[in-house]
């Protein structure tokens, strides 16, 4: 039995961080190198290709994290409980795993990294920011930050949802604004919730601004029945008007 094997099996809590070398961590079993940045604690696995290239992935996520932080116009770290928070980052080697928050971490799959990787750590860091909203907030405001990075400036007009606004296909607000709906119809795969969610939320974000959404994600929780309520509260207007503005606002009306 090697010396590394000895370590881990001195550990009495699988979840326990023992020093040896580099630093070493338990999950499922396996061995999981770990780098640390500002604001991310990777988990890599020996001999993998992200072993490798650590370096480069660590470098391009503290860049992701600063992109974040500017779009939600986080003013100051420590004032929004930012400052000292990391994102939990376990890299698997295998395909099977898709991104996914997990408790504290973000388990990616091994096809999942680079700007793939956005989206889950928009999740993270929304979620210590200002908490959590319904899916349809949740996934919309995951998919806006994610998309900025990629388009050059407002206005965002997601193509396939005007599409089906103009073929009177596109759902209404009410029927996917509570998350056990948005992931009904998910599942149903009539429609694409995931751009729905994004152009309703940058809609808000370019109307709004990020402020107003924040405050809402404050108000309000991830199985809010009440959701409908909260938005018209935020924003002073019932949801059908709030539906008609962003519907003009996606024809080019406004
Ligand atoms: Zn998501």
């Amino acid at each position: 039995m090697n010396n590394m094997k000895k370590a881990i099996q001195k550990l009495e809590k699988p979840w326990q961080l023992k020093e040896y070398g580099d630093i070493w961590f338990r999950k499922e079993n396996k061995l999981w190198m770990i780098k640390e940045t500002t604001h991310y604690v990777f988990h890599f696995e020996p001999n993998s290709i992200d072993a490798k290239e650590i370096d480069k992935i660590a470098e391009k996520a503290e860049e992701r994290f600063a992109q974040i932080i500017r779009c939600l116009q986080v003013p100051k770290e420590s004032e929004l409980g930012v400052d000292g928070f990391k994102i939990n980052c376990f890299l698997y080697a295998e395909p099977q795993n898709a991104g996914q928050v997990v408790g504290s971490g973000i388990d990616y799959g091994a096809p999942m990294r680079g700007e793939h990787m956005r989206h889950e750590e928009c999740h993270a860091i929304v979620k210590k920011l200002v908490g959590e909203a319904p899916a349809l907030f949740n996934e919309g405001l995951g998919s806006y930050l994610m998309g900025l990075s990629r388009t050059s400036q407002p206005p965002v007009i997601n193509t396939g949802v005007l599409l089906a606004l103009e073929k009177k296909e596109l759902p209404s607000l009410k029927s996917v604004i509570k998350t056990n709906d948005f992931w009904r119809a998910y599942n149903e795969r009539k429609v694409d919730v995931y751009q729905i969610g994004d152009s309703f939320v940058a809609y808000l974000i370019e109307s709004y601004g990020i402020g107003k959404l924040k405050d809402l994600f404050l108000q309000t929780d991830y199985n809010d029945n009440d959701i409908e309520c909260k938005l018209e509260e935020a924003y002073q207007k019932t949801i059908e008007s709030l539906e008609q503005e962003w519907h003009r606002y996606l024809k080019g009306e406004k």
